[in-house]
């Protein structure tokens, strides 16, 4: 078969939608310019398909936005997850203009990998669909406002979404195209240790030092790394004291880990609350989690992979799966027990660095790809 003429022919048409996206910064803290990129994505949708649209508030983020296709099908819907804010600052712009290489072969400017080209990507996949008359089951698009800062407001939503689906499919960017059908569970901790302070000439005894209690505990998390069940624990900041002269009397520490068994997730919670310090008079407070579960590849997950590796190979491409140490929304729906198929989205590399780059000659393969996804579960 060859690749959906639709797409191919509508190449240049996507770049142009690219850029239009990618030259409206979206960075996770800014409502202002998280709002005004989905006030673009609202009329883009009501434009151009026909669908219902959704703006969903948000107080504390940037907006949501949840469109339905296909409404009056009685058939379990599919859910298309995407997120449209980025990790890089308001300004990113003028460093890392919107741009395509001479040969038309790479393009670049912020978040255009992770994940703006994947939004697009997907626009255009259900314009195909609806083109070629192939949509069977109703289709739910979200856009969220804050998948890279752990999708605090947008969770409830997309687990509500994800309960009703026969399957979700995950626009995050991919290196070689390849598919994530497992990923890691991300957990974070925060610790503030309180000790007592004190002039470190003149009164070193009244001072407890919360630094020394801090470099105990260090030693005492980075132990609880765990090759055997591919868990990690990255004490990844701290900071405390005052002055040279001061014995601190506070330090913080931000840890983050990643589990693949549940289990694992409790057994750091549980340990890292074991840490006794050895001066009776510092306090510790620790608070944190588990944030997304790990999410696991089950039987039906595999029934997908395999539906999509066929897929791709009608368009010339060999589809392989891999798993992630890197959590994303799909954690929350896996966890749900409905399967997830994750990496759908751009081809490229660099994600949330100022390498970040993407194919765009695959961009039409991929809505291919995702098209005939929605045609065929
Ligand atoms: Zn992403």
């Amino acid at each position: 078969m060859k690749p959906s003429d639709y797409l191919f022919d509508h190449h240049k048409n996507m770049i142009e939608d690219l850029e239009t996206l990618v030259t409206m910064e979206t960075p996770s803290g800014s409502k202002i310019l998280l709002d005004r990129c989905v006030k673009y994505l609202e009329d883009y949708f009501r434009d151009n398909l026909t669908c219902t649209v959704n703006v969903i508030d948000n107080m504390n983020a940037g907006n949501n936005l949840l469109i339905r296709f296909n409404e009056e099908s009685t058939m379990k819907p599919i859910l298309i997850l995407s997120h449209y804010d980025t990790v890089f600052p308001e300004g990113t712009l003028k460093k890392i203009p919107f741009s395509v290489s001479e040969d038309g072969e790479m393009a670049r400017g912020p978040g255009i990998f992770d994940m703006k080209a994947g939004i697009i990507q997907g626009v255009w996949a259900l314009k195909a669909l609806e083109k070629h008359g192939k949509m069977k089951r109703p289709v739910i698009f979200l856009v969220t406002s804050d998948e890279e800062i752990g999708s605090g407001s947008s969770r409830e939503l997309i687990e509500g979404m994800a309960k009703e689906a026969e399957a979700v499919l995950v626009l995050e960017p991919s290196l070689n195209g390849n598919l994530k059908t497992e990923r890691k569970g991300v957990g974070e901790i925060d610790i503030t240790i309180t000790g007592k302070a004190s002039h470190a000439g003149l009164d070193p005894s009244k001072g407890a030092s919360a630094i020394n209690e801090a470099a105990r505990m260090i030693q005492f998390l980075q132990a609880l790394n765990n090759p055997d069940a591919e868990t990690t624990v990255n004490v990844g900041t701290i900071r405390g004291g005052t002055a040279r002269n001061v014995i601190p009397g506070e330090a913080f520490m931000q840890v983050d880990f990643r589990i693949v068994e549940e289990d694992e997730g409790r057994r750091i919670m549980k340990e890292a609350r074991l840490f006794r310090p050895k001066d009776s008079r510092v306090r510790l407070e620790i608070s944190g989690g588990v944030n997304r579960p790990p999410m696991r590849k089950t039987d039906a997950t595999g029934r997908l992979f395999e539906l999509a590796k066929r897929i791709g190979r009608e368009f010339g491409r060999e589809l392989r799966e891999t798993s992630a140490g890197g959590g994303s929304d799909g954690n929350f729906c896996a966890a749900l027990g409905v399967p997830v198929l994750d990496g759908l989205g751009a081809v490229g590399d660099g994600a949330h660095s100022e390498q970040e780059v993407l194919d765009v000659n695959e961009m039409p393969v991929r809505a291919a790809i995702l098209e005939r996804l929605l045609e065929e579960i």
